[in-house]
């Protein structure tokens, strides 16, 4: 049953949507969210025209009372996938605070139950490669950048480093950037260790007020190599897990300056990323991979045989249900 998934899953594109809770002393609110079932969710909207409902369907749609074990129990065949082989994308998109860094990485103080999909993959690798040991040799390496203003930054540095990196697209070695440390792990706990890392340099220069997470993309890298101990062939293949910038639009009468900068580099990356996700779900022969430094980066992960997941986060609240349509429509163009 395991291997028609992943046979299913094949140079895919599939669309999965999570509804977070109300965070804790919104519980008195209508949720603009009316129902949801089997793929399906429905919104409600409201105008001066009066009420409406809109729906929109896609592969999984998770409420708020998944969990996040249940959430990434429906991506594990793309974690054998990279084991066989396949390159993988997995995309968080979303408004700012509708629950991207919950289901990559988790809540700010983890327990095991909270875990995001970053520590799971890793784990679920580590498993599937000892149960595979008799027949192959694993190693597993991985890489933390951020792109920030169509910027390429080291996340797993150590002294603070700030150097701007190139993108190449180096299909010998399979690392599209080389200058950034690849960084050998053979435990969840020595990913735990890079991930912290990661998320302070992340951090560098934030303040409450000017989060700079939400507006930069992170890309967690884990490159897997398997040695087929009979034939001694040897399999690449990668994972990008992908922490978006917020893709809400700014009003541009309200911020100038490198605010107004960031936005527009945020909204023309997204807006390159849907693009690419699109044509390639439209078997459209060109697909503008160029557009972007996200797109650049992920050239030989999206498209042919390589397998993609958009996930999209929309939050419950009334007053962002403007977002919450914008959000689903992207989802939908790419589905
Ligand atoms: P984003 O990364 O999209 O800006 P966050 O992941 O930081 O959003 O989520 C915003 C807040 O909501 C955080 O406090 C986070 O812990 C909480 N949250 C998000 N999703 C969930 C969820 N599924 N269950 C519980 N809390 C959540
Ligand atoms: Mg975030």
């Amino acid at each position: 049953k395991l291997y028609n998934q992943v046979q299913d899953l094949k140079g895919s594109i599939r669309v999965y949507c999570r509804v977070r809770p109300f965070l804790s002393g919104q519980s008195n609110f209508l949720s603009s969210v009316d129902s949801l079932e089997e793929g399906t969710i429905s919104i409600n909207t409201s105008s001066k025209h009066g009420k409406s409902r809109k729906s929109f369907s896609f592969n999984k749609v998770y409420g708020p009372s998944a969990t996040q074990a249940e959430v990434f129990s429906d991506m594990q065949p793309l974690i054998r996938s990279v084991l066989d082989g396949y390159n993988v994308c997995i995309f968080a998109y979303g408004q700012t605070g509708s629950g991207k860094t919950y289901t990559m990485t988790g809540p700010r103080d983890l327990t095991e139950q909270s875990k995001g999909v970053n520590y799971r993959a890793l784990s679920d690798l580590f498993l599937l490669a000892e149960q595979r040991k008799d027949t192959f040799c694993y190693n597993v390496a991985v890489q933390m950048i951020e792109i920030y203003n169509e910027q390429v930054r080291d996340l797993l540095v150590s002294d603070g480093s700030n150097k701007r990196l190139e993108i190449r697209n180096s299909s010998q070695t399979g690392l599209n950037v080389p200058d950034a440390n690849l960084v050998p792990v053979a435990s969840t706990s020595d990913v735990i260790y890079l991930m912290n890392l990661g998320h302070r340099n992340r951090a560098v220069g934030a303040t409450a007020l000017n989060d700079r997470s939400s507006r930069s993309h992170s890309c967690l890298t884990v490159h897997v190599q398997g040695k087929d101990l009979t034939s001694g062939k040897v399999l690449r293949g990668c994972m990008h897990l992908v922490d978006l910038a917020g893709s809400e639009r700014v009003d541009k009468s309200e911020v100038r300056g490198d605010r107004l900068k960031e936005a527009q580099h945020i909204n023309r990356s997204l807006s390159a990323l849907g693009d690419v996700i699109a044509s390639l779900a439209q078997k459209n022969p060109h697909v503008p991979y160029r557009n972007s430094k996200l797109t650049q980066l992920l050239q030989d992960s999206l498209g042919g045989q390589a397998k993609t997941l958009m996930f999209v986060h929309i939050s419950p609240e009334p007053d962002a249900v403007g977002e919450t349509i914008s959000t689903l429509k992207f989802a939908e163009r790419v589905a």
